[in-house]
């Protein structure tokens, strides 16, 4: 064989590594840059899950949707939302259809590990003010120490009544900060393991340090300035729900500003253009829904979690509403559940199997299963589903890979595609590959930010 027969036998034969910049245009570039723009604006703007909801209603009406009530008719065309508990959102857009032929689901999560307050969070010790905290999700605990916090949340009064906090984003405000010891004295400390170096209870929020008077009563004070913003007193705590968050902004990272640093790019960067696609579908063939979920970094359990029955009932009233089997709906339905995975790092070789890696750039990332060890605690998407979402993707111009999360034995980890898939839908998932997931400030791509963009546009419309 000659060269160019060899060429052309490769090409036809064997598989080949994408990278997105190579498929991209002057057109499409400027697209990319202008979405990336969108989604910095909503991860800012959306550090829990609370206001991620409030940012999904607020374009959801602004798009032309409507407050979703149980047992209400529906109609071709409509566009819904169901608000559940201000912590979670489905919205969805009737299709011209039978129903029976199934919905186009997309499910991502819009929680994200945090450090949130005890319900007694308030003391003061060695002359200063603090918060007891318990951490939310996965995270290395070190990694939240010394850097700035911001805290966000909800307070029910006593009254009955709430107030709304966020406090340490305006550049104005004051920050707040997890203390760490100086490497003069850390000889014990840094010999012992990442994971205990730092313990949980050490994860205390340094709030304050002026006394109310004569140098004594710094908790007292720090309550009454706490009192005077926002009208709580100190049981009040214990109904709130606060948390520390990183008070960092999205920001654009290298020289040539191909990615972006954030907190909380799991999984707000698969929510985001998830509902992007559900927002902007207009009349579709099929019925589309986008999932918001609360606690899936926590095992998704919950009334506001993608275990909750308020999935499936959403289903049942819109199968009544549109005189369609229910079970027929979902067994025809299908679903990508948007979460991320973890890109390649060059850094921690080690723990990948570099075939079978997400890659920087390569495009949004099908996981056919996830799970640790033998596959444990997967729903393994099936081949034929596969197939479909690939095939969709090569006619749509999307550049995809796919990816696995590190070798075999070195962990592992879950998705909501399980529960989806225990309701009789068929579901992969789909994202985009993030570096140094779960830290404070997590890193992914432009490029495969824009394609999971288009997967999800293309997902909505075929
Ligand atoms: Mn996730
Ligand atoms: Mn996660």
């Amino acid at each position: 064989m000659n060269e160019s027969e060899i060429k052309d036998l490769k090409k036809k034969l064997l598989s080949e590594n994408k990278n997105v910049y190579a498929y991209l245009n002057e057109g499409s570039e400027a697209e990319m840059e202008s979405f990336a723009k969108d989604y910095s604006k909503f991860i800012d703007a959306a550090k829990t899950e609370r206001e991620a909801v409030v940012f999904a209603v607020k374009e959801a009406e602004k798009a032309g949707f409507t407050e979703y009530v149980f047992g209400q008719k529906v109609k071709k065309g409509g566009k819904y939302y169901y608000n559940n508990r201000g912590k979670s959102v489905i919205l969805f857009v009737i299709g011209s259809d039978n129903l029976e032929k199934g919905i186009r689901i997309s499910a991502a999560h819009i929680d994200s590990p945090r450090i949130d307050l005890k319900q007694h969070p308030l003391y003061e010790e060695g002359e200063m003010g603090f918060f007891k905290t318990h951490y939310y999700g996965g995270i290395k605990k070190y990694q939240w120490t010394a850097i700035p916090l911001a805290l966000h949340g909800r307070v029910i009064k006593g009254d009955g009544s709430y107030v709304d906090i966020v406090i340490g984003e305006d550049e104005n405000d004051p920050v707040f900060y997890i203390n760490d010891l100086l490497p003069h004295l850390a000889k014990d400390q840094v010999s012992k393991s990442l994971g205990e170096g730092i313990p949980g209870e050490k994860l205390n929020i340094l709030i304050g340090s002026k006394p109310l008077s004569e140098g004594k009563d710094i908790k007292l004070a720090l309550m009454k300035l706490i009192n005077e913003k926002y009208g709580i007193v100190e049981d009040d705590f214990v109904s709130a729900e606060l948390t520390a968050v990183p008070a960092f902004k999205a920001r654009d990272v290298g020289f040539d500003r191909s990615l972006i640093a954030a907190y909380g790019h799991d999984d707000r960067v698969c929510a985001y253009p998830a509902l992007r696609a559900v927002l902007e579908s207009d009349a579709p063939q099929n019925t589309v829904m986008v999932i918001l979920a609360d606690k899936e970094e926590v095992g998704s359990g919950g009334s506001t979690g993608m275990q909750s029955e308020i999935f499936c009932d959403i289903i049942r009233d819109l199968s009544n509403a549109m005189d369609a089997n229910e079970s027929a709906v979902r067994a025809a339905s299908i679903c990508l559940s948007a979460d991320v995975n973890a890109a390649f790092d060059p850094n921690f070789a080690d723990v990948y199997e570099s075939k079978n890696s997400s890659f920087i750039n390569h495009g949004v990332v099908m996981t056919k299963f996830t799970g640790s060890r033998g596959k444990s605690g997967t729903s393994d998407a099936d081949a034929e589903f596969v197939g479909y979402v690939r095939n969709l993707f090569n006619k749509e111009g999307v550049i995809w890979q796919t990816g696995e999360l590190g070798k075999v034995d070195q962990g592992g980890g879950g998705t909501v595609a399980v529960y989806i898939a225990n309701k009789n839908i068929t579901v992969v998932d789909l994202g985009v590959p993030v570096i140094s997931m779960h830290a404070p400030y997590e890193v992914i791509s432009k490029a495969d930010l824009y394609m999971t963009y288009k997967a999800f546009k293309a997902f909505a419309n075929n």
